[in-house]
Order: C-alpha cells, then sequence, then structure tokens
C-alpha cells in the first residue's frame, strides 16, 4: 500500500536500520526505542493487523514465519543467552495500542522489562 509507512520501508521509499529480512519478512529498528533493544518485524506483504491474518495456508505460514524471524532476532540481538531474556508484543487496534496499521510483532529486550505493561 502506497499510503503504508510500513510498506514504504519494505520497498526503500524511506530509510530505516535493517536487522533482518527474507523473502517473506522484513526486521528494522523502531525509530523510537522503548527498551535498549526495540526491533519491528513486518512481512512484505500489507496485512493491517493479526485480525487480517486467516486460517488459509498461506497466513497460517506467514503468521509462523513473523514469529520465527522475531525469535532469530532476538537471538541475533544476544537475547537468547543465558540469563537474559525477551518480550514480542503485537498491538492491535486502537485499544491494544495499534498506531500503525501494518501488522508488526515488536522485539523489546536489553533490560529488565516491567509486567504487567501500562
Ligand atoms: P504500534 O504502536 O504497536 O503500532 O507500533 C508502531 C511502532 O512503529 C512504534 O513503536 C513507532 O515508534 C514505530 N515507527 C513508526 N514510524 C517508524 C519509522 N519510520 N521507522 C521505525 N519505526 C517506526
Amino acid at each position: 500500500m502506497s499510503d503504508c509507512i510500513f510498506c514504504r520501508i519494505v520497498a526503500g521509499e524511506i530509510p530505516a536500520q535493517i536487522v533482518w529480512q527474507d523473502d517473506d519478512v522484513f526486521a528494522f529498528r523502531d525509530v523510537a526505542p522503548r527498551a535498549p533493544v526495540h526491533v519491528l518485524v513486518v512481512p512484505r506483504r500489507h496485512v493491517p493487523s493479526v485480525l487480517g491474518l486467516s486460517k488459509r495456508a498461506e497466513d497460517v505460514a506467514l503468521g509462523g514465519r513473523l514469529l520465527t524471524a522475531a525469535i532469530d532476532v532476538a537471538r541475533q540481538e544476544g537475547l537468547g543467552e543465558p540469563g537474559r531474556g525477551f518480550r514480542l508484543v503485537v498491538n492491535t487496534g486502537p485499544e491494544g495500542g495499534q498506531s500503525v496499521d501494518h501488522v508488526h510483532v515488536h522485539v523489546l529486550g536489553g533490560r529488565a522489562l516491567a509486567w504487567p505493561p501500562g
């Protein structure tokens, strides 16, 4: 979608600090990090939110790719080491705190994260 900021990042039209990519998934550092490590993992294909993922095989596969890519990013950032850890967050809809309507997984870590979130 031409007016979607994450589609434009994936297309290279808006600069971003890319940390990981493959044919399906793209990951880049959040511009306003909430933790020392804050990476966003997005599908290359425009899907507005997780509510846009159906039970069709291609969507099930994409959901799995988002999750496994987020875990790969966390490992790459050193967060899978013993004694460390991380949080994966998928904000969804206005009450879920979603501000960009292109589904994304936040990978957060690098410090002890409070729970529950505010
Ligand atoms: P959410 O509020 O869950 O929809 O997350 C959207 C995230 O996108 C926020 O954490 C923003 O800081 C981040 N963000 C918005 N624009 C950009 C950008 N151009 N580059 C990187 N991250 C961005």
